[in-house]
């Protein structure tokens, strides 16, 4: 299979082809196609799998795809949850690498870093589609309505093993609470513990379980 036959945006196909990756890894080849119809994916992926741009493909192409139907309705659409302010960082890093070609069309922003509560409220009241963070942040955020979530459409939770051990159990818990009740979730996980399953439970209808 290749990135083309996906039938992804010509400009994401140009900044993978710019990324250098020419042809998916096994996770994107399972995860990106059952995304774009719309499926809840649980994946075991490790590091180093490919596993960011598995989901983040067809996040941005839904998002795409989403804002050419309707261009003027703006707002944050995709949660990325991750455990740490250093995956943060790699995550927005590839995102912005796979959206050089769509102008404005898609922004993403990080609020995990070490910023101050007034710089985040205003990132997020530019409305990005993409938010990354960490799920105490993101939690924080929503508690001061600083993110509208009416309009969230995609939650993704990486390193959800890694997530589980952190004690983010919680936050998840209330986070999901404030979220609309469709969503479409990306659960990425390097094992499938318990933990993973008990959020299986808590967020996902009926995911395809990618094991590869
Ligand atoms: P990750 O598993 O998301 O941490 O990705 C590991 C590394 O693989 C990152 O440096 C990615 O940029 C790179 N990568 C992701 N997908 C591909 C691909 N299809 N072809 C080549 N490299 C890739």
């Amino acid at each position: 299979m290749t990135f083309e036959s996906m039938g992804l945006d010509q400009r994401l196909l140009q900044a993978i082809s710019r990324l250098q990756f020419s042809k998916p890894t096994p996770v994107q080849e399972k995860a990106i196609p059952l995304a774009l119809e719309g499926k809840d994916i649980l994946a075991r992926a490790k590091t180093g799998s490919g596993k960011t741009a598995a989901y983040s493909i067809p996040v941005i192409e839904s998002l795409i795809r989403m804002k050419e139907s309707k261009p003027d309705e703006k707002a944050v659409r995709a949660l990325i949850l991750v455990p740490t302010r250093e995956l943060a960082e790699q995550c927005l890093r590839l995102i912005n690498n796979l959206l050089p070609f769509t102008g404005k069309l898609i922004r993403a922003v990080n609020i995990a870093n070490n910023v101050a509560e007034s710089i985040q409220r205003s990132l997020l009241a530019e409305l990005p589609e993409i938010v990354v963070s960490t799920p105490a942040r993101v939690l924080s955020n929503l508690n001061n309505s600083n993110i509208s979530v009416k309009g969230i459409t995609h939650i993704v939770i990486d390193e959800a093993d890694l997530i589980m051990s952190y004690g983010y159990e919680d936050d998840l818990a209330s986070i999901k609470k404030q979220l609309p009740k469709t969503l479409q979730v990306f659960l990425m996980s390097a094992t499938l513990t318990a933990d993973v399953n008990t959020l299986k439970s808590m967020l996902c209808r009926n995911p395809a379980i990618l094991t590869l």
